[in-house]
């Protein structure tokens, strides 16, 4: 064919423009337009910019973008005047408090994922994480040093972590049967959502959430309210500190944050703690995987860590070099694919 087809056309530009679809999401949730209009539905562009302080001009702009994106419905009242709401999609995801909002991960993007993106280039030519360039900061340990150097960014941090771990926790804690465990050790579960996830899903399991002090600090922050006494935190240094002990080890998005190096001092952690029959339980997206973005976020990973995405391959070599087998992998429908092994 000497002209392109419609698909290949349509596809090469929404790779294209695909950061401004991204950036247009990222403001209208930066600005409070699906909280606003969750609240306040059939306002116009004229009320919403009043309300989100922002120009008329600008905020209509910013309207239509999120209409041709299919997370705001618009309604012609008069022939002067358009009137918006969220969509389905914005009611599930996008405002603060739905049940699946994924608010605090998009901030995450905007404030941090961003900037680190617009240094791609560089972290694929140096094969470095560009915190430094994109920060200021030089970062020997993301977390230690640049994630947690704040309050602000910590928290920010630690409110996308919970709010993805809410969306794709139960997919994770349901993926196997452990109705044998009675102890679970959630190593980095940050502020405890998977955790819940975990013991809901299982009425015999009690989970030790085991993170940096910095993150266990804060736990009380994200379960004010939560009385479920299956779900403890203990403060320590995975890599240091001994681990607690735990018939399942859980690691929920760790690996993906380590180079080889480090992950094996991990699992040779785990795999001292473990008894034959005892378990170790991964969550990541795999690059072999369901999920055609594992790819991308293997970039991701790249900008911002020292790590990676891995094949199943690569976890079940790695495992099986710690004494684990019997090895099997679960694909969720969610963004998590879910890998479990047993100490041999
Ligand atoms: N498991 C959680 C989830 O799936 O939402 C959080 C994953 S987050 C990408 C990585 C977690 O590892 C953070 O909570 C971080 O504080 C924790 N972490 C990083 N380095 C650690 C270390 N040396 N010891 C213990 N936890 C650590």
């Amino acid at each position: 064919a000497s002209e392109p087809n419609k698909e290949d056309l349509e596809k090469i530009t929404e790779l294209v423009d695909g950061f401004k679809a991204s950036k247009a999401l990222f403001t209208a949730s930066r600005l409070h337009v699906f909280d606003l209009l969750q609240s306040r539905p059939g306002l116009d562009a004229t009320q919403v910019a009043q309300e989100i302080e922002a120009s008329v001009k600008g905020t209509e702009r910013l309207l239509e973008a999120c209409v041709s994106l299919g997370l705001l419905k618009s309604k012609e009242r008069t022939s002067q005047k358009t009137v918006y709401e969220n969509t389905r999609l914005a009611a599930w995801f996008l405002w603060s408090d739905a049940p699946f909002s994924l608010h605090e991960y998009i901030q995450h993007c905007n404030n941090t994922l961003w900037p680190l993106f617009s240094h791609l280039e560089s972290a694929v030519r140096e094969g470095t994480n560009q915190h430094e360039k994109a920060f200021g900061k030089k970062s020997k340990d993301i977390f230690q040093d640049a994630y947690f150097s704040s309050k602000e960014v910590k928290l920010r941090f630690m409110n996308a972590m919970h709010s993805i771990a809410k969306v794709t926790g139960k997919a994770v804690a349901t993926a196997f049967d452990l109705s044998s465990y009675k102890t679970a050790c959630d190593l980095g579960g940050c502020t405890g959502a998977m955790a819940y996830e975990f013991t809901t899903a299982h009425p015999g399991l009690s989970v030790t959430v085991f993170d940096l002090p910095a993150v266990v600090e804060m736990s009380e922050h994200f379960h004010p309210l939560h009385t479920d006494n299956r779900v403890s935190f203990v403060a320590g240094d995975f890599f240091k500190d001994e681990l607690p002990k735990a018939d399942l080890y859980i690691l929920a998005r760790i690996l993906h944050d380590w180079p080889d190096e480090k992950v094996h001092v991990l699992l040779s952690k785990i795999a001292d703690a473990c008894k034959p029959g005892c378990a170790v339980l991964i969550a990541e997206t795999m690059l072999d995987g369901q999920t055609p973005y594992s790819a991308p976020q293997s970039v991701n990973m790249h900008a911002q860590t020292e790590g990676m995405k891995r094949r199943e391959s690569q976890y079940a070599d790695m495992l099986s070099k710690h004494g684990f087998g019997c090895m099997r992998v679960v694909h969720t429908l969610n963004f998590l694919d879910v890998f479990i092994a047993n100490k041999m």
